[in-house]
């Protein structure tokens, strides 16, 4: 009997390594290359709607999710100005009885942890995967298409049946296979905050934020902020969006001070000037950097997953959980095919994910107008759109969050899962 595939990924980040993970329990051979010295993700909250979480539980990993995340109840809308709400969209038991999946906020690290133990653990289904760190990929030679060999910044050749660029929205491996240059700055930039929960709970004015966990969104002129819980309360997650200042574009990210984010939101009400104004020295900012939709995610036998393909602005909070689909159903496609049948694998998941993951990155794009307007007739009717919610732009909720990518989802045992 021949061997299984071996496929090696190129980005440790959420999408490799949910790729690794979903390889792995295909009974795939995955080697990791990691460019960073240590595996592990930036410092802030990341949101994961039922269409993520439904991947997740499908590789086992419900109980850890359990234990590692926190779960808001409502998603709230306010009005910059007085705070006043201008739409509740329930989550917490709503979503997992309307969606058979859950809502929830984790700090990024502990995901990406309970991810990467999944990879490595020796009882796990399928072959261990091999992570290796300070390995920065800088080319691809595709002389034999069939097995393509990764070259990285300090010689080393890894070679596989498939190379899968999963090294962010900055891809190598995207160059290296002449991906389009369809990288866009915004021209806004986002704070990146965390506050320490005993903060917030000892001042009256933010204690409402740990009473009841929510997903709170912002809208203002030309500029949005989203907050959120973690580790059950012990952090509050913030992310304030603005216009670009001079140099971030060039930098892509630096370090930012309490005082220029409260400048930036002086005339908004009192509650965001609190909760901003607790924040310590840990503050960064980022430049908001897209990509243009682009079908092509495959040369040979190498294919692009996550903000390697398909990079979004954050304004659905759905980057991550599209690479998290993608992973999924590339591991879907592997680990039915032959090796003679890769580029016809390779096709097929291009063919289920691409227009899927476009529409939300189009979505999320027309979200940077529809958060922002100016106060007056369009933001009325807009705010009465969100009152009436089911969604963003035109994608709803009910496209987003429900159904599998998979063809073999099991929907049944996610229900079972929650009624256990
Ligand atoms: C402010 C903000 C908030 C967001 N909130 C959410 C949210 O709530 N929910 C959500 O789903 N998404 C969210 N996103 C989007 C999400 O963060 C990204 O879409 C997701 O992290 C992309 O994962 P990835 O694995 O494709 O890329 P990355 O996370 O960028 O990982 C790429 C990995 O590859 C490594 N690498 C890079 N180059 C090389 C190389 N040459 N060789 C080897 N390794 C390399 C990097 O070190 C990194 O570990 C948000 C984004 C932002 C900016």
């Amino acid at each position: 009997m021949s061997q299984s595939l071996e496929v090696v990924v190129v980005g440790g980040g959420l999408g490799g390594l949910t790729a690794a993970l979903a390889m792995r329990q295909q009974g795939l051979r995955v080697t990791v290359l990691e460019r960073a010295a240590a595996l592990g993700e930036v410092g802030a909250g990341i949101q994961t709607a039922p269409n993520a979480a439904r991947i997740l539980m499908g590789f086992g990993l419900l109980p850890e999710l359990e234990r590692i995340k926190t779960e808001p109840q409502d998603q709230v809308r306010r009005r910059w100005k007085d705070g006043s709400i201008i739409a509740l969209t329930a989550l917490g038991d709503y979503c997992k009885e309307t969606y058979n999946a859950p809502y929830w906020h984790y700090h990024r690290a502990d995901l990406h942890q309970v991810i990467h133990e999944a990879c490595t653990d020796p009882q796990g289904h399928g072959p261990v995967v091999e992570v290796i760190t300070n390995a920065e990929v800088t080319d691809i030679d595709q002389s034999d298409v069939r097995r393509p060999v990764v070259t990285t910044a300090d010689g080393r050749r890894v070679e596989g049946d498939v190379v899968v660029g999963a090294d962010g929205i900055r891809s190598a491996v995207r160059d290296a296979i002449g991906g389009e240059d369809t990288l866009v700055f915004s021209g806004e930039m986002a704070y990146r905050v965390l506050v320490p929960g005993d903060k917030i709970r000892a001042d009256p004015a933010t204690r409402w934020l740990v009473d009841r966990f929510q997903s709170t969104i912002w809208y203002g002129p030309d500029r949005h902020l989203v907050h959120y819980m973690l580790r059950g309360g012990d952090l509050l997650n913030i992310v304030a969006i603005v216009p670009a200042d001079e140099g971030i574009a060039d930098s892509w990210a630096r370090a930012a001070t309490v005082e220029e984010m409260l400048e930036e939101y002086k005339d908004w009400d009192d509650r965001v000037t609190s909760m901003l104004s607790k924040a310590g020295d840990d503050c960064s900012v980022w430049a908001m950097y897209h990509r243009r939709r682009d079908p092509v995610w495959v040369d040979g036998q190498v294919a692009l997953l996550g903000d390697a393909c398909h990079a979004m602005l954050p304004y659905q909070a759905q980057g991550a959980s599209q690479a998290m689909e993608d992973a999924a159903v590339l591991a879907e496609e592997l680990g039915a095919t032959t090796r003679q049948d890769i580029p016809g694998a390779l096709a097929r998941y291009v063919a289920r994910r691409s227009k899927h993951a476009g529409m939300v990155q189009d979505a999320s794009l027309r979200n940077k107008d529809f958060y922002h307007l100016p106060d007056g007739p369009e933001q009325e009717e807009r705010d009465l759109k969100l009152a009436s919610f089911d969604g963003e732009s035109d994608v709803s909720y009910e496209w987003l969050w429900s159904g599998s990518p998979l063809n073999n989802a099991d929907m049944e045992s996610f229900h079972y899962q929650f009624r256990r």
